[in-house]
């Protein structure tokens, strides 16, 4: 069986065709700059690269030339769409509308519709690649997997915030979380690669990109995570300020003469890392910077580690305990000064790692960095939300 899942973004399309057998990647790729100029897919299968510079208005001629290098003769992997059995799409939000994955109906793309606004950059996004799939492979079933599902296991009093409670009851209000995907994958793979089944662990998994989010994974399900509402909560991220009082926002609005959405756009766009250091968003260019002596960069990223660290030991604290600390995603899997400055003075936690072995270069396998006297096991794992949302769509069918 072959599922193709997408990731629409609000100007890219990632796509990957896997093999349900093996769980193998038969092929993958990315159209960036959809409705930009500059336009560009790039298609990866049988260790060979295809590159087409095409303008793309939209998604759906995005979609359609990632078909044409599914097929394509020299480059492609399937003889026809025909061999394609489900397709399942990433959504970012889902609000209280859909607490599981769903299929794609008619009934489910009016609900999609009505929930756009949740995430205004990638749920429009998605519904668009939903009907260019749909337009080019009709018959072909297809499943929505949400960034929030994983969450829908926090209890009320985790995911409510402290408004007056009829707003929650009117507009659904409240911490829905993020990357749901990834923190389901690295905590399955750690029970496994632990020898233990997801139920007897109590599992902090740490998705630190270029957006961040942590998880308290108890017992297999999530009891608490750090975004919120939208991912803007939580820890400093790239460009995002992540937790702020509101207060304080509101201050500086006035200053400046923003108004709300200006406000939002500053604080998603404008702040985090990029903000801080003055230098960048990206943990390459940061700890490259501090390296040279650069104040603002090591600034940053002491913040987000002290972040961090803070929400490890919060879930160590909501859980009564922690056996396992995962790092994963961009900066969680490449950057050893994070990893290094979050677990360091974790004594209390009974936590120590091998340094060492902290410091060794990624090399996209499980990495076990536990130090030798650590009650707390701390884990390594490549994340694969791709591959979630392809098992996650097969169990619908
Ligand atoms: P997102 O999916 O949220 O865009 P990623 O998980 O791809 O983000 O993480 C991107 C971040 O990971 C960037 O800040 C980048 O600097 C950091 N990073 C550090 N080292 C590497 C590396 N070797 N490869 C890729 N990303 C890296």
């Amino acid at each position: 069986m072959k599922v193709l899942v997408i990731n629409s973004g609000s100007s890219s399309l990632k796509y990957q065709l896997i093999d349900m057998e093996t769980e193998g990647v038969i092929a993958k790729g990315n159209c960036e700059r959809i409705g930009i100029a500059g336009s560009k897919l790039t298609h990866k299968a049988n260790d060979k690269e295809l590159v087409v510079e095409q303008a793309m208005p939209d998604h759906n001629v995005a979609v359609a030339l990632v078909l044409k290098a599914l097929t394509d003769k020299e480059y492609g992997v399937i003889a026809s769409m025909d061999e394609i059995d489900a397709v399942g799409h990433r959504v970012v939000a889902s609000g209280e509308a859909f607490k599981k994955p769903t299929l794609v109906s008619e009934e489910t793309m009016k609900v999609m519709e009505e929930i756009k606004d949740l995430a205004p950059l990638h749920n429009p996004a998605a519904i668009v690649g939903v009907k260019a799939c749909l337009a080019a492979m009709p018959k072909t079933p297809m499943g929505l997997v949400f960034d929030t599902g994983f969450h829908f296991t926090m209890p009320e009093y985790a995911y409510m915030y402290a408004i007056d409670y009829k707003h929650y009851e009117q507009y659904k209000i409240r911490r829905y979380g993020a990357h749901g995907t990834s923190h389901k994958f690295v905590s399955q793979e750690a029970a496994k690669y632990l020898g233990k089944k997801p139920e007897e662990l109590k599992i902090v998994t740490c998705h630190l990109g270029n957006g961040s989010s942590i998880t308290a994974v108890n017992g297999g399900k999530c009891v608490d995570t750090s975004m919120g509402f939208t991912p803007l909560a939580g820890v400093p991220m790239g460009t995002r300020s992540g937790d702020i009082d509101y207060a304080a926002a509101e201050y500086l609005a006035k200053k400046e003469g923003m108004d709300v959405s200006e406000m939002l756009t500053y604080l998603n766009k404008k702040c985090g890392m990029a903000g801080v250091s003055g230098v960048s968003s990206d943990f390459r260019d940061l700890t490259a910077a501090a390296a040279q002596g650069n104040k603002r960069a090591q600034l940053a990223l002491d913040m987000f580690s002290y972040s961090c660290k803070k929400y490890v030991g919060a879930y160590a604290a909501a859980m009564n305990g922690v056996d396992c600390i995962v790092f994963t995603a961009g900066v969680g899997e490449n950057t050893e000064c994070v990893r290094k400055d979050i677990c360091e003075n974790m004594q209390y936690l009974g936590l120590e790692i091998d340094l060492e072995k902290n410091a060794e270069k990624n090399n996209g396998k499980i990495r076990d960095i536990t130090g030798k006297n650590s009650k707390v096991k701390v884990l390594i794992i490549p994340t694969n939300e791709e591959l979630v949302i392809a098992r996650e769509t097969v169990d619908l069918l």
